[in-house]
């Protein structure tokens, strides 16, 4: 069984439903929300509202943490790679990397586009030209 968490909403106790309830009737109260998994906020908080608090009150302290970018950030023909799926076509041009930039159309097996970061990384980078074709 998963562990229970809290919402990290820092205004989660404020909003008033049934669930939040605890306590006898002469001393009710609301609690932050404790569930085993969450939606919202990378599973760390329990509804959009909640994401939002969150953001609203730790969001620049957040990017004050990990640094504001200083400069625009780029994508050239390097950068511009995506794997596609074209669900009309048949066999060898259904999967296929694209490049946004140069419109570019490199084929792809089913098992190179299932397994897209080891022909594009996570940067939108093309590692290898040298696609290997899996025998069967
Ligand atoms: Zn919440």
């Amino acid at each position: 069984m998963s562990q229970l968490k809290y919402c990290q909403g820092p205004k989660c106790h404020t909003y008033d439903t049934k669930d939040r309830k605890r306590g006898p009737k002469d001393n009710k109260r609301n609690e932050t929300r404790r569930r085993s998994s969450f939606y919202y906020l990378d599973g760390n908080a329990c509804s959009m509202q909640c994401q939002g608090d969150w953001f609203n009150v730790y969001g620049s302290r957040a990017l004050q943490h990990f640094g504001y970018i200083t400069e625009p950030r780029v994508l050239t023909r390097d950068n511009a790679w995506v794997n596609r799926r074209d669900w009309r076509a048949e066999g060898n041009d259904r999967y296929y990397a694209y490049n946004h930039l140069t419109e570019e159309r490199i084929p792809l097996t089913e098992d190179q586009y299932n397994n897209d970061d080891t022909i594009i990384n996570d940067q939108g980078q093309l590692t290898t030209r040298e696609f290997y074709t899996p025998t069967i």
